[in-house]
């Protein structure tokens, strides 16, 4: 575990899929842990976070970001509309675009703040009625609906079901963005980065092999 063993999983990972050397970038996330172990993340040099949480977020990486330059920190989790000008102000990419409301919402934040995050939207590959996300079949139509509103979405992200192999919903999201033409795949956790490389995940989104286990008490 830790972060040099991860990278060096993701360099075999690459190589083994026959990519780039640097073709996957490694989002650490880093909700909920503490201080001290992002920091000597930071220090090891690592720049790319994720964050799930906008007020967690909020609370520490405007510090930390003017002290390391090059610092990009991503929303991975869901977004609550009332949360989009706080979101569009400090993450540099979202990647849970997920229902039309929240593209209104963050067009007309993009627009107001003259920010650029990249967008990412979640594809709900499980069909899972409790999971937030565009359902497959509804993407193209989405797409149409947030180039209209101004936005434009580089890549796809999903979260598949935790009982399930993943790797068929690894395969269907790189399907879906080849046939929508969107360059990025935001797919693979702690438990199956590797896979998603082999499926063409361009962002795999690493906490706890990083960081050791979250604690939420
Ligand atoms: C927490 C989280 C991760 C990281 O999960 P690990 O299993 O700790 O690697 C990745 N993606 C999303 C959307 C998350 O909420």
């Amino acid at each position: 575990m830790g972060l040099d063993e991860i990278r060096s999983r993701i360099a075999a990972a690459e190589q083994a899929a026959g990519r780039a050397a640097g073709s996957v970038t490694l989002i650490a996330v880093s909700k909920v842990q503490p201080d001290d172990r992002v920091q000597a993340v930071l220090q090891a040099g690592q720049r790319v976070f994720g964050e799930n949480y906008v007020q967690e977020a909020q609370g520490k990486w405007p510090g930390w970001r003017a002290a390391h330059p090059g610092v990009s920190v991503h929303m991975i989790g869901p977004l609550q509309s009332n949360k989009a000008r706080a979101a569009v102000a400090l993450f540099d990419a979202i990647h849970t675009l997920d229902r039309i409301s929240l593209a209104r919402k963050l067009a007309q934040q993009i627009a107001d703040q003259s920010r650029n995050p990249q967008l990412f939207v979640q594809v709900n590959t499980g069909d899972e009625p409790q999971k937030a996300g565009i359902l497959a079949d509804e993407l193209p139509g989405f797409l149409a609906e947030c180039h209209a509103l101004g936005l434009a979405p580089e890549g796809l992200m999903c979260i598949p079901p935790e009982d399930q192999d993943p790797v068929p919903h690894f395969r269907l999201l790189r399907r879906l963005a080849g046939e929508n033409g969107l360059p990025l795949l935001s797919m693979g956790m702690s438990a199956d980065f590797e896979a998603a490389i082999a499926e063409g995940a361009t962002h795999v989104r690493v906490g706890s092999a990083i960081f050791g286990a979250r604690d939420y008490g």
